[in-house]
């Protein structure tokens, strides 16, 4: 069905003429449970339902992208050569970009201020998501700073001789774009 296009997701039998409203059903049902209002609700399209946006199956597209990312991580160590100099950095709950650049083997490569500037404008070049909105109209000038040193990399490799950092992010496509396969 994802690839003819036809899950009968609201928003194609909205289209279709079948339903009133695209509006997320899963995303109410999660609302509605916390007794929240359910105005404003995001369209349920595929790419919706299989991100971590909706609300109502944020909890299992987020336990099903760890999953799949402990798969591909523990498959890379497997396929290094005894000669790699490739170095797999333990990262826990507290890991983000800020907590690991104040450690030694980080900062030797490159220091905190060189990377800020590297990142800036690309972190520019990133929309900044719905709940994410009061922060940035709070502080604009520091957003885009502090989102990045918040971010959390799935995983995170160090070649030590060769000096390079390789932050490693595993996505789907529809974790990048909602309107994904609408
Ligand atoms: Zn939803």
């Amino acid at each position: 069905m994802a690839v003819a296009r036809n899950t009968p997701t609201a928003s194609f039998l909205t289209k279709s003429g079948n339903m009133q409203s695209a509006g997320c059903r899963l995303c109410r049902i999660a609302r509605a449970a916390r007794g929240e209002s359910t105005d404003g609700l995001a369209a349920e399209t595929l790419g919706h339902i299989n991100s971590a946006g909706c609300e109502g199956m944020a909890t299992t597209v987020t336990a099903a992208h760890h999953s799949i990312w402990r798969h591909l991580h523990d498959s890379m160590h497997a396929a290094q050569k005894p000669k790699s100099k490739l170095k797999f950095v333990m990262l826990d709950k507290e890991s983000n970009m800020s907590t690991l650049w104040r450690r030694e083997e980080f900062l030797r490569i490159c220091s905190k201020e060189e990377l800020a500037e590297k990142v800036q404008d690309i972190e520019l070049t990133i929309s900044i998501k719905e709940r994410q909105e009061a922060q940035h109209n709070l502080n604009p000038e520091s957003f885009f700073v502090n989102r990045f040193w918040g971010r959390r990399p799935d995983g995170v490799a160090i070649n030590e001789a060769l000096q390079i950092e390789y932050i490693l992010e595993f996505q789907q496509s529809t974790d990048r774009d909602e309107g994904f396969l609408e």
